[in-house]
């Protein structure tokens, strides 16, 4: 079976920014890299059920896919907006933030370019070591199409940028795959299949995807009555201050990876209002205007239940009975909802699954600065993790801030002989 030497698990922007450092390769290395990519999706998509009418990126499209490290890159979301014929409108609209709508567009245009690379519609479900002798030489990828296929692939090298998988919190374990509870990973697609007449809505969350579905549901439907529940006691805004934001400078993933474990977790503490259970200020502020209009018109449709806990959550047929704990007043009491949305963010374990069946020869807990998993002796593949280590490398590992600068941190790895000084050599 031909081996390659870099298999790529998913394809959002993380392995397609790497696919685009691979692309842009200078001649002067005279190697290429015969790679492929996985994707469970059927066709590119960045976070399609979250696209959501009105909703802009949290990042300066500076911070494209290829920018920071090549901005002379075919790939930037300038030379897009250019081949769009949208450059000079764009300017017009004075904005580093376009539309979520528009940088998926973006994401698309870009991944087209791959499309000969990247089997679409198959999930990774295992990845095997495949050993001469003592040692493990290469990888062997198992998949699984959408058609229930199973697919095998070789290769030297695996890069998993797989995101995150949906957090659901244990009272609500016991309702999965109940229709009218969903997480916010599958809103788009499940909220257009619930029924067309006034509902009561449950949206759980303090963070932007909790305040966007509770804006995006008071306009979708006049009936929907919506209560925003969460444990806090104010949705607080995120701090995109310019000292701050320096903490997603890709050149800050040094300082994080050089301090010392307590410092570390200390400075992801304190920076954890820059992207954890924070909204945007101009979100809150749309959320609190609709609240108070409601005191205007003395007419109460929606709710923000603060300081609010959820001890217990049931199914009688359609309807959902949540039991709440006011943890003002220590009360408990119980509220029925026709739906349920969690809020309630991601987790990055998955990676450990995958990669259980390489256990005796790796700790996929530990990467090194290049993102590469530490392995033991005998085991010859590097594997690289995308968005698994804010612990070690910060708080703009889960998120579009580094993309280009870590792509090329891990092509070069990749190719130790174009390892460079100075991150400013990249090309
Ligand atoms: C609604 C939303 C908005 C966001 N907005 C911003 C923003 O404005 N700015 C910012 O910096 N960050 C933002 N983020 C954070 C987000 O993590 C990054 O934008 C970005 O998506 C990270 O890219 P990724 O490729 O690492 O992960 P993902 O985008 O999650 O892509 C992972 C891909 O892997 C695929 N996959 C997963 N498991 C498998 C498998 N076993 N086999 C095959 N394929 C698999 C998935 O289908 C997916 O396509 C946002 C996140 C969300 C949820």
């Amino acid at each position: 079976m031909h081996i390659h030497d870099l298999i790529g698990v998913g394809f959002g922007p993380s392995n397609l920014s790497l696919a685009i450092a691979l692309a842009e390769l200078p001649q002067a290395a005279g190697t290429t890299l015969d790679s492929c990519f996985i994707e469970r999706q059927n066709d590119f998509v960045w976070h399609g059920n979250m696209l959501l009418d009105g909703t802009t990126m949290q990042v300066s499209f500076l911070k494209d896919l290829a920018t920071l490290r090549n901005p002379a890159s075919a790939f930037t979301f300038i030379n897009y907006l250019h081949q769009n014929q949208r450059l000079e409108d764009f300017i017009n609209l004075k904005t580093f933030f376009p539309s979520r709508q528009e940088f998926n567009q973006y994401l698309t245009w870009a991944a087209d370019h791959f499309d000969q690379d990247v089997h679409y519609g198959e999930e990774v479900v295992e990845v095997l070591p495949q050993q001469e002798g003592r040692e493990v030489v290469c990888l062997r990828v198992r998949s699984r199409g959408s058609d229930g296929r199973l697919h095998e692939r070789l290769t030297r090298n695996l890069a998993l940028g797989i995101g995150g998988s949906p957090r659901i919190p244990e009272e609500f374990r016991g309702l999965a795959g109940h229709p009218q509870v969903f997480h916010s990973s599958r809103y788009l697609q499940q909220v257009a299949a619930l029924p067309s007449r006034p509902l009561r809505i449950a949206v759980v969350g303090a963070g932007q995807s909790a305040a966007e579905i509770f804006m995006d549901l008071h306009s979708r439907h006049p009936g929907y009555q919506v209560d925003l529940i969460s444990r806090s006691r104010a949705l607080k805004p995120a701090d995109d201050s310019p000292f701050v934001n320096e903490v997603f400078n890709p050149s800050y993933t040094d300082f994080i990876y050089a301090s010392a474990e307590e410092d570390r977790s200390q400075l992801l503490t304190e920076f954890s209002n820059t992207n954890y259970a924070v909204v945007d200020l101009p979100l809150i502020e749309q959320i609190y205007q609709t609240l108070y209009l409601q005191k205007v018109s003395s007419q109460q449709r929606h709710r923000y239940l603060r300081c609010h806990g959820i001890a217990q959550a049931e199914a009688h047929g359609d309807q959902l009975a949540l039991t709440l704990h006011d943890q003002d007043s220590g009360t408990f009491f119980r509220q029925d909802y026709d739906a349920v949305i969690l809020a309630t963010g991601f987790q990055r374990q998955a990676h450990h699954q995958l990669l259980a069946p390489l256990a005796d020869w790796l700790d996929s807990n530990q990467t090194d600065r290049y993102y590469r998993v530490a392995t033991r002796p005998h085991f010859l593949p590097q594997i690289f993790l995308q968005g698994c280590s804010e612990n070690t490398h910060g708080l703009s590992d889960t998120l579009l801030s580094v993309l280009a600068i870590r792509s090329a941190e891990i092509r070069d790895a990749l190719l130790p002989e174009l390892q460079r000084p100075s991150r400013k050599a990249y090309a």
